[in-house]
């Protein structure tokens, strides 16, 4: 499974969240996202690499990353900042998006449990950028 590129319209669709038993059945995606996310790569979504779940994975560092399944934001602060941003299915793209400095994210663990969290800055970007792939939302127009 390989990355999908701008303009494919696969990019354009919208995911659907997978439900809790369901979980283990794609535990190759995830390690076909991780594969893809390399480099200086933050962030990958399902259907980046061709598949319709609404399931994301940002990079914390080379060996930790955090899976985001089924995530919704609950919330968002009133301040919007400029963030300077590229996606891996546009290369050599880069533009400026206003995107909320803080919000509030839930979403389901790898192991099932439900978290609530709250981010603030450029992983907060990341995610707003990741939240977009699930509803068939790009950078580029
Ligand atoms: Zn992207």
């Amino acid at each position: 499974m390989n990355i999908i590129y701008f303009p494919n319209k696969k990019l354009r669709s919208i995911s659907k969240k997978i439900k809790l038993k369901e979980f283990n059945n794609y535990n190759h995606v995830i390690v076909y996202m991780k594969k893809n996310l390399i480099g200086n790569n933050i962030a990958i979504s399902a259907i980046q690499i061709g598949f319709r779940i609404r399931v994301f994975l940002v990079k914390k560092s080379f060996l930790k990353h955090y899976l985001f399944i089924n995530p919704i934001i609950i919330w968002r602060g009133k301040k919007k900042k400029k963030s300077y941003e590229g996606c891996i299915s546009i290369p050599n793209y880069y533009r400026n998006i206003k995107r909320y400095k803080t919000i509030i994210v839930e979403y389901f663990c790898k192991n099932k449990s439900y978290n609530r969290i709250f981010i603030k800055g450029f992983i907060s970007f990341c995610i707003q950028h990741e939240m977009d792939h699930l509803n068939g939302i790009l950078i580029k127009v």
